[in-house]
């Protein structure tokens, strides 16, 4: 284990104490607080550093032993779509120096999470001559290629990442898919480092209560912020060939508001002319606690996503011994073992996804095999305790000598 250190991790956007679910709250909110809670575990001083968006909002607020959130001002503090926050991230930097300068509680190492937290980080770092790590968590190529001109994003998105990969100290790649993206940018090979996102496996366990079943139908469950890129009209479409079963999908807004969200009433008014609406319910945002009964609940987990940069929502099931039926895309190409831990169908197929979950909901012997599979391959890869080994592995590869003095000097002080 390394000795303890002191890391910055920049979440410009994604606060590790948001409720998930929503539109811009998902993936890289829970691996920040995850990644950070195991950081501090094993003994390091970490610090997440998330925009004001809530005036009263205390600056800093302690959550769990070692780790502390700091709410940066800039910008007016209240929520804002987080492709408005690009001019915001000068004043960003320029509080984090203040902020280190003026507490002398100088970073080992500064890990910035998505591209806007990137530029931060860079500017912060750079008076202070401290390493920067990065995580991009997506990727606006990838997000351009499959939203074309509904692409919200910055203009210069793109080409920020590049200028973003060929600056930082190291760039962490979530999955072998992120590689192959980041080496087509232009990011050098050598500046990659893989390691993948991880899920807490003693939560997410097989054993434990289960969210109720109202009918006597197989669970078909999809979990994640409705977008629609996470494909949950493809599975909609599917239920039409899988007669029996029900689909039960988890994500948005509260369960109370979800009338008021177009793509909820899109999705319903789907399921209602497939003649579906009795085998499908939406439920709504479900609080990050209570998500493995969730899981447990279900027969099968449809993960059908046209692209997904990691996707933890796989592995959240796989760690409660649900099979996965996933497209074969970013992450889920590494995290399902296709005919071990479930099955890989293509994107943007919905043929091909019922053929899948119809064949596995047909053979409950083979579903207990590819359960049992399932979870012990989360339990040998994607522990939070692997994946903090592996990132404080990295920040004191990139940690600079000067900074290692100046914390003696400040330890002694
Ligand atoms: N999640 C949650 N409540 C919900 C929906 C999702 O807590 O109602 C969590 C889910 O358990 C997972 C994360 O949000 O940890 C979604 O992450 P994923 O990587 O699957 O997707 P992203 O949001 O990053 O696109």
């Amino acid at each position: 284990m390394e000795p303890p250190m002191r890391i910055a991790m920049v979440s410009e956007h994604a606060s590790p104490l948001a409720a998930l679910g929503g539109e811009d709250a998902g993936g890289q909110n829970a691996h920040v607080a995850q990644l950070a809670a195991a950081l501090a575990l094993q003994g390091h001083d970490v610090r997440v550093y998330t925009r004001r968006d809530d005036a009263h909002a205390p600056v800093a607020v302690p959550a769990g032993p070692g780790v502390e959130v700091v709410h940066v001002p800039a910008g007016p503090p209240e929520p804002l779509p987080k492709d408005a926050l690009p001019p915001f991230m000068p004043v960003f930097a320029r509080w984090l120096v203040g902020h280190w300068r003026a507490d002398g509680w100088l970073p080992t190492a500064v890990h910035a999470h998505f591209w806007m937290s990137g530029l931060a980080a860079v500017d912060a770092a750079r008076p202070l001559n401290l390493p920067v790590v990065l995580t991009y968590h997506a990727l606006g190529s990838v997000k351009r290629r499959h939203q074309g001109t509904r692409d919200t994003s910055p203009a210069d998105r793109i080409d920020r990442e590049r200028r973003l990969g060929r600056t930082v100290d190291r760039v962490v790649v979530q999955c072998r898919d992120e590689v192959d993206e980041l080496v087509r940018l232009g990011v050098p090979p050598a500046r990659l480092t893989l390691i993948p996102s991880g899920v807490d496996e003693r939560r997410f366990h097989p054993d434990g209560p289960a969210a109720p079943r109202a009918t006597g139908r197989p669970r078909v469950l999809s979990v994640g912020r409705l977008v629609e890129r996470k494909g949950f009209a493809d599975l909609v479409h599917a239920m039409r060939d899988i007669p029996d079963a029900e689909c039960v999908i988890v994500g948005g807004p509260l369960g109370s508001e979800l009338d008021a969200h177009p793509y909820a009433r899109e999705l319903r008014e789907l399921a209602a002319r497939l003649g579906l609406a009795d085998r499908v319910t939406l439920v709504g945002g479900i609080a990050t606690d209570a998500m493995p009964d969730w899981y447990r609940s279900a027969d099968v987990l449809a993960a059908a996503p046209w692209y997904e940069p990691f996707g933890l929502t796989p592995i959240e099931a796989m760690a409660c011994g649900v099979p996965v039926v996933g497209t074969a895309v970013g992450g889920l190409r590494d995290t399902v073992h296709n005919a071990v831990t479930g099955h890989l169908v293509p994107p943007r197929d919905p043929g091909a996804l019922a053929a899948a979950l119809r064949d596995l909901l047909a053979h409950p012997a083979r579903r207990d095999a590819y359960a049992l599979a399932a979870r012990n391959r989360v339990v040998r890869r994607y522990s939070w305790r692997r994946a903090a080994s592996d990132h404080a592995a990295l920040y004191a590869a990139v940690r600079r000598p000067s900074t290692v003095t100046a914390q003696r000097e400040a330890v002694v002080r």
